[in-house]
């Protein structure tokens, strides 16, 4: 019963998955072939195309070997059709006295009968010697393309019409003109070059195409050595004296140099510099300049194979000469032998270049100079606004110090009685002492013991009058925010001598009670000194408007840790502890006659002085105000 149950619940997913699975592996199990017919249906492109390659001295021969490289990158780059590149090396050429050729002619013979390739790409003038010589017995109907030939050793006699020649010239006085050029004051040319058959022929043609330069340089030639032995007298060459590669396949010892190995060695060791006319031997060892561009040839080789597997005739297809390129140079091989740039010709391209710091760190730098704008940027914006916060500061000062000008005369005008007090008791002893002094000397004999006394109490009550005015003044000064060294208890009692005669005149009991030690803080003592003016003038009328029995006043100083602190307490009322919070506010006043600014005032000074104010009410009654101030001792 459960059994039946699980196929039932089987669902629908699961079994299009099945399906799914099964048709995957039908797929696979079908023939290709019949798959392979119908792609070929599709397009003519699908069709293999064979392209045999044959090398002249081995595959890793340069400078053939990296024509080769660049030929099979294109064609496999530019071919619509699947290509099958076969690659064969003729070692014949390498050796001195040349071998048999048959068995490699048979080998190959056998590997195409029957199924000639498409086209036979000969690289090199060995190569397409042998391809001319056994075409009839190996591929009687096969396009060749001979490329890479230097156009002397091109054999036209045995061309035929299923042929195309890329051919390039070896312009020896070009490059020797270059080499006089750069090197104006070179006397010697120490020619490298191997000892195979095609070596050999080089030497002659070079000694004839180089005749017109007569004595103007001597050439050396290295053909008959072993390359060890180059190597040796390469180290030694006498002053003003080049090296010229011309090819090292094969050396007087025997020995094949394949790659590049041999010219880095002589580079290695050379005490002069090197000079050749190949692009596959520049970059690292050789000086440069015109030479015979690997691209000019791989281009026109990779056109001629395209156009004949595209059904094109041989005959049709006809290349100039391929000449040298414009020259490059190796700026690392410049410096080396101090080559100056300027006695390149024109036109010429330096290659190799060290890069820059700037190239090399373009990134960095550009990072660093956007963070150095951004950073000079955000600078001069907090200077300038560094600068507009000092301006407005000394406005604000400059406005602070007008308001407490104007605030304090209108505090004087509070003191009147007080000063007029304190001026009337000394100006009154005056006149009476003077009085007294008049009628002692109306008498027959004066005492002067007692007049010169008259006379220093007349000066001692002068001394206070001048005193009252002096101290008067000073508080009037209209004077800029000047910040200096004070001592607190003195400034306070000058204050509470301003208004003590006021104290006295509305019977108010006004103390004080200074801290035992002194009190040094920064500030301004006229800005400070009414800042306490006005709070003892304001506990004054907090103690006279109500009818208070205690009419007490209390001003004291203490020290509070690293703070000095000013307290003014009184008997008043107290403030309603609705307004306990709106006192320092400007225009807030509950007198008829008030004004509300004093306690703003004093809020803005003492905190222009980096201290605090605050008020309170005292658990036994009236309001007590606290100052505090930073100490600088
Ligand atoms: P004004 O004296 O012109 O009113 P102030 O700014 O000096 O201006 O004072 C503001 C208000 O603070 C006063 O009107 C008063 O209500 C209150 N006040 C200041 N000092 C005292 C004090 N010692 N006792 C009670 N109230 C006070």
């Amino acid at each position: 019963m459960s059994g039946r149950m699980t196929i039932v619940s089987v669902r629908p997913r699961v079994v299009a998955t099945a399906w799914l699975c099964l048709g995957l592996l039908l797929a696979v199990c079908i023939p290709s072939g019949s798959a392979d017919a119908v792609q070929l249906g599709e397009s003519r492109y699908r069709e293999l195309k064979r392209v045999l390659v044959l090398h002249s001295f081995g595959r890793e021969f340069r400078p053939w070997s990296e024509y080769a490289r660049s030929i099979k990158a294109e064609l496999e780059r530019q071919s619509p059709w699947p290509l099958d590149i076969q690659e064969h090396a003729l070692l014949t050429a390498r050796f001195n006295n040349p071998g048999p050729e048959l068995p490699f002619v048979e080998y190959l013979g056998s590997l195409y009968q029957g199924a000639p390739p498409d086209v036979v790409l000969s690289i090199g003038a060995p190569a397409a010697r042998f391809v001319q010589r056994y075409r009839g017995k190996l591929f009687p109907d096969t396009p060749m393309v001979l490329t890479a030939v230097e156009q002397r050793l091109v054999n036209r006699g045995d061309l035929t019409d299923n042929d195309v020649v890329v051919s390039v010239r070896n312009d020896f006085m070009a490059a020797f003109d270059n080499i006089l050029r750069v090197l104006p004051d070179t006397k010697t040319v120490a020619m490298v070059i191997g000892a195979s058959p095609l070596e050999k022929f080089w030497i002659d043609e070079v000694k004839r195409e180089l005749k017109p330069l007569g004595d103007r340089v001597g050439l050396v030639w290295y053909s008959d050595l072993a390359f060890e032995e180059i190597l040796k007298r390469a180290a030694k060459l006498p002053p003003n004296s080049v090296l010229f590669w011309g090819l090292m396949s094969v050396d007087a010892a025997g020995i094949v140099y394949e790659g590049d190995i041999a010219l880095r060695s002589l580079h290695a060791v050379a005490n002069a510099p090197i000079f050749s006319y190949q692009e596959p031997f520049f970059g690292g060892s050789t000086v440069g300049g015109p030479m015979l561009l690997t691209e000019d040839t791989s281009r026109k080789t990779v056109d001629a194979v395209m156009r004949i597997l595209g059904g094109e005739k041989p005959a049709s297809i006809k290349y100039e000469t391929i000449e040298f390129g414009p020259p490059r140079y190796d700026w690392r091989e410049l410096q080396r032998w101090s080559i100056s740039e300027s006695s390149l010709p024109a036109g010429s391209e330096i290659m190799f270049r060290d890069p820059t710091t700037w190239e090399t760190y373009r990134w960095q730098l550009l990072m660093i100079a956007s963070v150095i704008l951004v950073q000079s940027g955000l600078i001069s914006g907090l200077l300038h606004e560094r600068r507009r916060r000092r301006v407005a500061e000394v406005e604000s000062r400059q406005r602070l110090a007008e308001l407490a000008h104007a605030n304090r005369y209108s505090a004087v005008g509070e003191l009147t009685t007080s000063i007029a007090h304190e001026l009337n008791q000394p100006l009154g002893s005056i006149l009476t002492n003077a009085e007294t002094a008049e009628l002692l000397l109306k008498g027959t004999s004066p005492d002067i013991d007692e007049i010169r006394q008259i006379l220093a109490d007349i000066r001692r009550d002068d001394q206070r009058a001048s005193e009252v005015i002096r101290r008067l003044r000073s508080v009037l000064r209209k004077t800029p925010f000047e910040v200096m060294d004070i001592e607190l208890n003195d400034t306070v009692r000058e204050a509470i001598g301003l208004v003590s005669a006021v104290a006295d005149g509305r019977r108010i009991a006004l103390a004080y009670m200074p801290a035992s030690a002194d009190l040094h803080v920064k500030g301004d003592p006229v800005q400070l000194q009414q800042v306490v003016l006005n709070l003892i003038i304001n506990a004054m009328d907090a103690v006279a408007d109500a009818d208070m029995k205690k009419r007490e006043v209390n001003v004291s100083t203490v020290r509070a840790g690293n703070q000095a602190e000013i307290r003014i307490a009184d008997t008043g009322p107290g403030i309603a502890s609705a307004d306990l919070g709106s006192v320092f506010n400007p225009f807030f006043t509950t007198k008829p006659q008030g004004m509300g600014m004093g306690l703003a005032i004093a809020r803005t000074i003492i905190e222009a002085h980096h201290g605090s104010i605050a008020a309170e009410n005292q658990p036994w009654g009236g309001a007590l105000f606290t100052i505090r101030l930073p100490m600088i001792r």
